[in-house]
């Protein structure tokens, strides 16, 4: 299944709810999360309904190279300072013992000056 109409992150990918939007393109979807922890956090999904990192397969590889390496770039479009001074955290909560709530496969990006709220 493409989408999940009952999945909160596939209307947004949809823009059937509204986000702040980060980056969007064929494959993907980064958007401002609603409860920031960090001075930037903004969360990157796939536009296609993957529960979770453990359903990931082969064919899965292309997509999550590309959100992987564009988070760099985003992070650095939203705030990061650059690395080693600056850098970001990238945080893939999966399952319910990882802490997981939003069934949608989404990678956390955070970053910008300490003390941050959590972490
Ligand atoms: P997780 O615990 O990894 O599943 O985190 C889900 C994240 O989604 C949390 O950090 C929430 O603050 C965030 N979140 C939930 N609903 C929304 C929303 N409507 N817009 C943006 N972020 C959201
Ligand atoms: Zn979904």
């Amino acid at each position: 299944m493409a989408h999940d109409p009952d999945c909160l992150f596939c209307k947004i990918a949809q823009g059937q709810i509204p986000a702040r939007k980060v980056h969007e393109d064929d494959q993907v979807f980064a958007f401002h999360d609603i409860h920031p922890w960090a001075p930037v956090h903004f969360l990157m999904i796939p536009k296609l309904h993957i529960p979770s990192f453990a359903q990931l397969g082969p064919e899965h590889v292309g997509l999550m190279g590309h959100m992987m390496t564009l988070a760099p770039k985003l992070a650095l479009q939203e705030g990061c300072r650059p690395y080693p001074e600056g850098g970001f955290r990238v945080v893939c909560n999966t399952g319910v013992e990882g802490g997981q709530e939003v069934q949608h496969l989404h990678v956390h990006v955070m970053g910008g000056p300490r003390p941050w709220l959590r972490g």
